[in-house]
């Protein structure tokens, strides 16, 4: 029998704006502000929440959201953040 690990489509990784960065590990302020701004412009953040949310994953960017507000707020509402963030003006 497969670990689940083994099974879990993630191909979707391959278009992350972050792939040179880590994602699940405690970060400092401005690497995490730093993840934050690429999640504007990922084309799989929505992938990337879900895969978070279904897997409870507490610690990290993933999505466009930070770990402490995936543990404190509920689905819908950090559903609603990620889905909220935009591509950052062009100045
Ligand atoms: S949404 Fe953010 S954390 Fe997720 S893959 Fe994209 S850039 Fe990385």
């Amino acid at each position: 029998m497969q670990e689940e690990w083994l099974t879990v489509d993630t191909a979707w990784l391959e278009q992350a704006a972050c792939l040179d960065m880590p994602v699940d590990a405690p970060l400092n302020e401005g690497m995490q502000g730093e993840l934050l701004d690429r999640c504007r412009r990922c084309p799989v953040r929505e992938t990337c929440l879900e895969y978070a949310l279904s897997r409870k994953l507490q610690w990290g960017v993933f999505g466009g959201t930070t770990g402490n507000q995936r543990r404190t707020l509920s689905v819908e509402r950090v559903r609603a953040i990620s889905a909220a963030m935009t591509e950052p003006l062009e100045v």
